[in-house]
This record gives structure tokens, C-alpha cells and sequence, in this order.
């Protein structure tokens, strides 16, 4: 279980969140909505312990992630999350398959293991004969999915992703999403998945909206817009 609890964090004079409070069950694909601005992505860096909030608290898993110390959180990071953001997450200098090897590399794999494993995933995702590539030589649905599957490498027990379909067209987007969706099933992995599209946020278990820096669920937000 992935927990926060009243966190709240501002960036100077910015408050980006005001008690949020969360609760993601393990196995649960979980979809962030909320208008630009709200602190969506502010919460999931701190529900995967990339930022410290300024009061509240993060538990993952019975343990406390905000407090700590930074060697154990990135470890943890490595080890049992996996994470996809919007663009511009490859590594240019390194082919397709060296960035999906990346994760499993950082954690000491030897290089042939990792690359052969890394390998495994092309097929997997349609991505046959494109190991080679380098970033700037794949389309944007390529380039997303390398990054997939970069972040389901190491088999996380939770992935994190930041409008991973954003920078998309809707059908590829949705091939992303699905994806991600039935590997993460797959591996039984938890997937938090911010984004603004209502047919992503579909594919979830369930869907909560943030507002101001706090989290609402899904139902409430729609009696309040309706009254
Ligand atoms: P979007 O949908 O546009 O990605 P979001 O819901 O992800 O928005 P956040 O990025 O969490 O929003 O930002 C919440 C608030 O915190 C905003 O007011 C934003 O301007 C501010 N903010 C976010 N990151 C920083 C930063 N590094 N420095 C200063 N202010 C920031
Ligand atoms: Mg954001």
C-alpha cells in the first residue's frame, strides 16, 4: 500500500499542496485527474519519494518515505518503482535497448545480462529491429514505449507515470495506455498515472481529482460540479 497522508508542500510563496491525502491499494491502477496547476504532479513526485513534502507524510509498504535518509529512498526508487514521464526522458547518447537496460544497470547488473533482458521487452511492445536506435531516430509512440518499457525492466512493484500519453495522438496514446495497463496487470504491479484524458483515466481502477492541492474522489467531484 502507497499512503499521504495530510501532505502538504508549497515552492516558496506557491502552495502546490494543502493536505492531500491518498491511499493507492497494491494491484490498483490508479488514474490522477485535475485541472493544470492543482498539484498533480507535485503528489505523485512525493507519493514516489522524489520530493520531501514541508509536513504530512508518505508510507510505502509499512515504511516512511519522506523522512528517510536520500541513499535509501533512491535505492528504494530503483529497486521497486518504475517511472514514465511526458517527453524528453530517453537518454540521447544511448540506443533504444541501453536505455531500457539503464535501470538494471544502476542496480549492478552485468552489461550482457541486462541488455539481454532489456532485448526481451522489443518484442514484447512492437518494438522489433529498433534496438539500435537512438532516441532522436524514433517517433514519439516509439520513444514512449522504450520508455515503458524501461520502467517495467526491473519489474517495480509500483510505476509512476506523468501524462505518459501526452505528447501522443489518441490512438497511439491509447496503444500506450494499453499497454501499460495490461503489462502492469501482468507483473501485478501498482500503476499511478496522472493525465488528462478522460479515455486514460478510463482504462484505470479507479480515478480521484485534485483541486487546489487537495484530492477529491471522482464522485464527489461530480455532485459539486453538478450543484
Ligand atoms: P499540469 O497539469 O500543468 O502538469 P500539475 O497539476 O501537475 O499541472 P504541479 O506541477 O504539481 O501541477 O504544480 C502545482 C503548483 O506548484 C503550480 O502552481 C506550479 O506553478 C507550482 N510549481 C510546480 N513545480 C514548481 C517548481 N519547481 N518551482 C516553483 N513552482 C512550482
Ligand atoms: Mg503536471
Amino acid at each position: 500500500v502507497l499512503q499521504a497522508r495530510d501532505v502538504t508542500l508549497a515552492f516558496g510563496q506557491t502552495p502546490a499542496l494543502r493536505g492531500a491525502d491518498l491511499t493507492v491499494e497494491r494491484g490498483e491502477i490508479l488514474a490522477i485527474m485535475g485541472p493544470s496547476g492543482s498539484g498533480k504532479s507535485t503528489l505523485l513526485h512525493c507519493l514516489a519519494g522524489i520530493l520531501r513534502p514541508d509536513s504530512g507524510e508518505v508510507h510505502f509498504a509499512g515504511r516512511r518515505l519522506d523522512t528517510m535518509p536520500e541513499q535509501e529512498r533512491s535505492a528504494l526508487r530503483r529497486d521497486r518503482f518504475g517511472f514514465v514521464f511526458q517527453f524528453g526522458q530517453l537518454v540521447p547518447e544511448l540506443t533504444a535497448v541501453e536505455n531500457v537496460a539503464l535501470p538494471l544497470l544502476l542496480g549492478r547488473a552485468k552489461r550482457s545480462t541486462a541488455l539481454a533482458q532489456a532485448g526481451e521487452w522489443f518484442g514484447r511492445l512492437g518494438l522489433d529491429g529498433l534496438e539500435g536506435r537512438r532516441s532522436g531516430e524514433l517517433s514519439g509512440g516509439q520513444a514512449q514505449r522504450v520508455a515503458l518499457a524501461r520502467a517495467l525492466v526491473t519489474k517495480p512493484d509500483v510505476v509512476f507515470a506523468d501524462e505518459p500519453t501526452g505528447a501522443l495522438d489518441s490512438l497511439t496514446g491509447e496503444q500506450v495506455m494499453d499497454l501499460l495497463v495490461a503489462t502492469a496487470r501482468e507483473q501485478g504491479a501498482t500503476v499511478v498515472i496522472v493525465t488528462h484524458e478522460p479515455r486514460v483515466a478510463a482504462c484505470a481502477d479507479r480515478e480521484v481529482v485534485v483541486r487546489d492541492g487537495v484530492v477529491r474522489s471522482l464522485d464527489f467531484d461530480v455532485e459539486r460540479l453538478a450543484s
